[in-house]
């Protein structure tokens, strides 16, 4: 299945990426600032909206970015690979 947004904060990507290559990419979301395949948990969604969700790469953080909205495309069930 191809997914089009970071399963843990819902950031969306431009283009799709099939499931299985996100979760041994060990890329790190921009966004949420997750590890694919490491700490991609829904603990690790929770312990960021504690924090405020920051950005991993704050200059990226597009203007009028709305958390609310980008939320709605998380995988409440994801678990790290
Ligand atoms: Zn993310």
């Amino acid at each position: 299945m191809r997914i089009f947004n970071c399963p843990i904060c819902g950031l969306p990507w431009l283009e799709g990426v099939d499931e299985e290559k996100v979760r041994y990419s060990y890329e790190i979301c921009i966004c949420c600032g997750c590890e694919y395949g490491c700490d991609d948990t829904p603990t690790y969604r929770e312990q960021w909206l504690k924090k405020g969700t920051p950005w991993f790469d704050e200059q990226q953080r597009p203007k009028g970015w709305n958390l609310e909205d980008q939320l709605h495309h998380i995988f409440p069930g994801w678990n790290a690979g």
